[in-house]
């Protein structure tokens, strides 16, 4: 084993160096959908080049057991990602955060544990004293880790349904919140100041433990993907915190650029629902639903349609324009969509596809459906893009979505949406909205676009409807 052990720092920084390279291009990849694929396989061999470098620099390390690791590491992983239903991917991505930051935590104790066995010296007399940077780091890892592990272990429990998704909330909760954070604080300068005692560190994970479950159960599970985004950001503080632990650049780099696209992602997020981050943190969205409203909305007022109204609507269209949202991602009813919009450009109808930056449940969601179904993306129009052109549209199919078109968010203030931008679907000459009932969306509030004039309902699960307009159009 001795020969592939790589001994020269300057070697290895300069393969750390190339690899560092290839995840900022693999992100920038990411950032667009025609490239992402690429920019994933391109982070991916620089994950490969960091690991195998890293490796490679352990001269004493026992092979055999990391490659067991990795085995059932990928074997796990291999499972998940095939089993895992396209809804349930912010939970598990929600997971992997979580198994991060708990990585963070025990390898940077073992690290100390190591550090302080030295320090103390085979007769428990102090010798060497580990650094402050080392110790600061250890404490940010256990700290950041433990945050990030019990934290995520709530989201992912609230979006599978094991807790409960409506926001904990108690008297004195805030007050509860500083007090553990303050608990965490003082664990943290003991394990910097007195860094022979290890079990503070261990009393600094169980703090952040608990200060992680605290956090996160005040919040709503409507929120859980922006709370999902910020935990990413935090594993990859944790992550880079342990980088200086173990000394490892490669480490820091990498944990610094998931920390730094976890924050801008959540930005966008919040962006996208026009909230502040500290409006999701502490306001306890979804912890009273407005429902009230709901019979004085439609009553009387809702059109039902069928499969054959609207394929003759839409034969005599000229554009088009479909707005998924959650329920297309349920249904799984993306392949109809596909085969009707041909069906419709054969016959010369433009058509396009209004995407709201947080339709579904988690960035992109949309996207990534349509893409499996190779909608090519020059249909795809972001909300700036696609809002000036509803005007000129003739049908706009809203298939499954409800809370990213719905007009309450422009109009009143005091709802869970109020101020979100929306799609304008409600100014088409007609729309026709698809889904089972009139059961609200996430946010949980009434819809007056399925009371609008110009709009029909068809009642139907996303998939059915989709295949039944799809024969209804051939035939008529
Ligand atoms: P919504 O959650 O507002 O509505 C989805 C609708 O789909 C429901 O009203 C439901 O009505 C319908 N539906 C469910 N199952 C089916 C089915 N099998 N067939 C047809 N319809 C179905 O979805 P949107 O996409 O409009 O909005 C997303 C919401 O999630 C927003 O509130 C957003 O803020 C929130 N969110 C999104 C994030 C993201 O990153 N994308 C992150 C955080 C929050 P019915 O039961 O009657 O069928």
């Amino acid at each position: 084993m001795s020969a592939l052990v790589i001994s020269n720092p300057v070697l290895s920084n300069t393969a750390y160096l190339v690899a560092a390279v290839l995840f900022i291009a693999g992100l920038k990849g990411l950032s667009h959908p025609r490239t992402a694929v690429r920019g994933n396989l391109v982070g991916a061999v620089g994950m490969l080049l960091a690991v195998v470098v890293t490796l490679l620099q352990q001269g004493i390390m026992s092979f055999e057991l990391i490659l067991l690791g990795m085995l059932a590491g990928a074997v796990i992983g291999a499972v998940l990602a095939l089993k895992i239903q396209m809804t349930a991917m912010p939970q598990l991505v929600g997971l992997f955060n979580g198994f991060g930051g708990v990585a963070s935590v025990l390898v940077a104790g073992a690290v100390f544990y190591q550090a302080v066995v030295a320090m103390l010296g085979a007769a428990g007399v102090q010798a060497v004293a580990p650094g402050l940077q080392f110790t600061i780091a250890t404490a940010s890892s256990g700290l950041i880790g433990a945050v990030t592990f019990f934290g995520s272990l709530v989201a992912f429990g609230k979006l599978q349904g094991i807790v409960t998704e409506k926001p904990v909330r108690y008297p004195g909760e805030q007050v509860v919140k500083v007090l553990v954070l303050l608990l965490t604080i003082f664990f943290g300068v003991l394990v910097v100041l007195e860094p022979q005692q290890i079990n503070y560190f261990w009393y600094l994970a169980a703090a952040g433990s608990l200060l992680g479950v605290l956090l996160v159960m005040p919040i709503g599970g409507a929120d859980m993907p922006i709370v999902i985004a910020l935990l990413n950001s935090y594993s990859g503080l944790a992550a880079a915190a342990t980088g200086f632990v173990l000394s490892n650049n490669i480490l820091i780099i990498a944990g610094s650029l998931v920390g730094a696209s976890g924050i801008i992602l959540t930005r966008i997020m919040c962006r996208a629902m026009n909230r502040s981050l500290a409006n999701v943190l502490f306001g306890g969205v979804g912890a009273v639903v407005e429902s009230a409203a709901q019979d004085d909305i439609y009553a009387g007022k809702v059109k039902a349609t069928s499969a054959e109204e609207v394929a003759m609507i839409l034969k005599s269209a000229q554009r088009v324009v479909f707005v998924p949202g959650y329920g297309m991602a349920v249904a799984r009813a993306q392949t109809p969509v596909r085969l009707l919009t041909e069906l419709m450009e054969k016959d010369g109808i433009e058509v396009e596809f209004g995407i709201h930056p947080v339709a579904g449940r988690m960035p992109g969601h949309m996207n990534v459906l349509l893409a499996e179904e190779n909608i090519s993306y020059d249909k795809l129009r972001e909300m700036d893009q696609i809002n000036p052109a509803f005007p000129a549209t003739d049908v706009t199919i809203v298939l499954g979505a409800n809370d990213v078109v719905n007009p309450i968010a422009r109009e009143a203030s005091g709802s869970p949406i109020a101020g979100m931008p929306i799609l304008d679907v409600d100014k088409s000459r007609t729309v026709v909205v698809i889904k089972r009932s009139l059961a609200p969306g996430f946010a949980g509030i009434p819809n007056p676009l399925f009371a609008a004039d110009n709009t029909l309902m068809l009642f139907s699960d996303g998939k059915k409807a989709m295949d039944d307009l799809v024969t209804a159009y051939k035939d008529a």
